[in-house]
C-alpha cells in the first residue's frame, strides 16, 4: 500500500464542522422538528460564508470571492503553474432546508485541505475548494464560471426577489464584471463534487456510494387542449368535446411511454388546470406542464415524438385542438468516464460498496463539467429525502463519502500530471 491509501480524513472533525454549520440558519418547523433556512445572500448566507472562510484560511487556504460572489479557497499546489483541481459545492438552502445538501461537498473540501496540511502531503496541482453562490434559486456562481450566465438581469429571481446586482455586492461580487468569473479547462483541470443522493436508490440497492454518471437532460412542455365548454347536464356524452377527460388519457399516455421505455427515462404531468372548473359545466380548456428527464438527448427526443403521435390521434378521436410548446430545454451534462473510473477504483480500495446512476437533480457540476472534467459522488439520503428538514446521512456515510473524494482527488491528481 502507498502512503497515500493509508490517508483518511478526519470524520469526528468533519461532522463537529457539519454541525457548526448546520446552526447557522436552524429554525424550527413546526411538527417536522428543525431545518435550515440558508437562503443565498441571506444574512445566515454570509455568516456561513464568514465561518467557511475562517475554515478555509484555517487550513493554509488562500480565500478569493469572484465577481460572481463563488467564496473559492486554493491550497497551494507543487506547480504554481499547473491547472486546479477543484471540489466543491453551495452552502446556501431553500426556504426549508437539511443540514446536507450542499454543505457536505463544501465542508469536505475543506477537511481534505486541513488534511493535506496536517500531513503535508503534496499536491502536483493547486487545490480549490469553492462554495458556488445560490446554488438553489439561479446558480448564478456555477453559470458565471461556465460562461452559460443569462447577461439580463431580469432573468435572475434571487430568493426574495431582490436585484441580482444587489445581491452580489452583499456577498462581495460584482455584477458588472460577471463575465470574469469565468473559467476554462487551463485554470481548472477537473471538477468534483461530493454531494447527497436526494433520491432513494442507493437505499434501495444498499451501496455506499453513488458513482453519478451525470446530470439529466430537462424538458419542460406547456400543453393545451381546447375543447368546448358546455352543458354538463343537457350535452349527451357523444356530442361533448371534453378538454379534461382529453387530458386525462394524456395523462396516462406520458406515464405509460415513460415506464415502458428503454433505460429508466422520468415523465411527469405534474400541473394541471381546468377552465371553467365547475360541476355542472363540460371541461372547454386545460393547460398542463409536463416534464421530461433522461441522461440521454435522443430518449428525450424520442419520447418527445412518441408524446406527438398520440397527442395527434388522441386529438382526432377527442375532437379536440391540443397545442405542445417548450418552455426549458437543458441539456445533459454527462460525467467523464476516466473521472468515473477513479471514483470507482476509490470504492473499491476503500471496501466501499457503490452503484453508478444518473443524477436527476441540478447541482453545479452540471455546469462546470460543460468547461471541464467532471465527476460526481453521491453518499446516500434516508428515505431519498431531501430539501426538508428531515433530510439524513448518517456521519459514517458523510465520513465515506469524504474519503472516497479525498481518494479520488489523489488520483487525479497524479492522473493529470
Ligand atoms: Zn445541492
Amino acid at each position: 500500500m502507498t502512503r497515500t491509501m493509508t490517508l483518511s480524513i478526519n470524520g469526528d472533525r468533519l461532522n463537529q464542522s457539519l454541525d457548526e454549520l448546520a446552526q447557522i440558519g436552524a429554525k424550527s418547523d413546526g411538527d417536522n422538528g428543525s431545518c435550515i433556512r440558508r437562503l443565498a445572500f441571506s444574512p445566515e448566507d454570509l455568516a456561513a460564508r464568514d465561518r467557511i472562510t475562517q475554515w478555509m484560511e484555517a487550513a493554509g487556504m488562500g480565500v478569493r470571492i469572484d465577481a460572481a460572489g463563488n467564496l473559492i479557497g486554493t491550497y497551494p499546489g507543487v506547480d504554481p503553474k499547473a491547472p486546479a483541481l477543484a471540489t466543491g459545492s453551495h452552502i446556501d438552502t431553500v426556504p426549508s432546508g437539511g443540514r446536507y445538501d450542499g454543505a457536505l461537498g463544501v465542508v469536505a473540501g475543506i477537511e481534505i485541505a486541513r488534511l493535506l496540511q496536517e500531513s503535508q502531503i503534496p499536491l502536483h496541482h493547486p487545490f480549490e475548494v469553492i462554495a458556488f453562490a445560490d446554488e438553489e434559486h439561479t446558480m448564478v456562481g456555477s453559470k458565471a464560471m461556465a460562461g452559460t450566465a443569462p447577461t439580463d438581469p431580469e432573468r435572475y429571481a434571487p430568493p426574495d426577489n431582490e436585484a441580482i446586482q444587489d445581491c452580489l455586492v452583499r456577498v462581495g461580487g460584482d455584477w458588472t464584471r460577471l463575465t470574469e468569473a469565468r473559467r476554462d479547462r487551463s485554470d481548472i483541470i477537473c471538477f468534483l463534487e461530493l454531494h447527497v443522493e436526494q433520491g432513494g436508490v442507493l437505499e434501495a440497492v444498499d451501496r455506499d456510494i453513488g458513482v453519478v454518471e451525470g446530470i439529466v437532460g430537462q424538458r419542460r412542455y406547456r400543453i393545451t387542449i381546447e375543447g368546448q365548454a358546455n352543458h354538463a347536464g343537457t350535452t349527451p356524452m357523444n356530442m361533448r368535446r371534453d378538454a379534461l377527460t382529453t387530458a386525462a388519457q394524456l395523462i396516462l399516455a406520458v406515464e405509460d411511454m415513460a415506464k415502458h421505455y428503454p433505460g429508466e427515462p422520468v415523465a411527469t404531468i405534474g400541473a394541471v388546470t381546468v377552465w371553467p372548473n365547475a360541476i355542472n359545466i363540460v371541461p372547454g380548456f386545460v393547460e398542463m406542464k409536463m416534464g421530461m428527464r433522461d441522461l440521454a438527448e435522443p430518449v428525450i427526443e424520442h419520447m418527445l415524438a412518441q408524446f406527438k403521435r398520440k397527442m395527434e390521434t388522441v386529438a382526432v378521436a377527442t375532437r379536440t385542438r391540443i397545442r405542445i410548446k417548450p418552455e426549458l430545454e437543458l441539456q445533459p451534462t454527462l460525467a467523464t468516464n476516466q473521472v468515473q473510473d477513479l471514483i470507482v477504483e476509490s470504492c473499491q480500495e476503500l471496501g466501499l460498496s457503490y452503484t453508478h446512476l444518473p443524477s436527476r437533480a441540478s447541482h453545479d457540476a452540471q455546469e462546470i463539467g460543460k468547461f471541464t472534467d467532471m465527476g460526481m459522488i453521491f453518499v446516500p439520503s434516508r428515505d431519498g429525502v431531501s430539501h426538508s428538514g428531515e433530510e439524513y446521512t448518517s456521519p459514517q456515510q458523510c465520513i465515506q463519502g469524504a474519503n472516497v473524494l479525498l481518494q479520488t482527488l489523489l488520483k487525479l491528481d497524479r492522473y493529470y500530471r
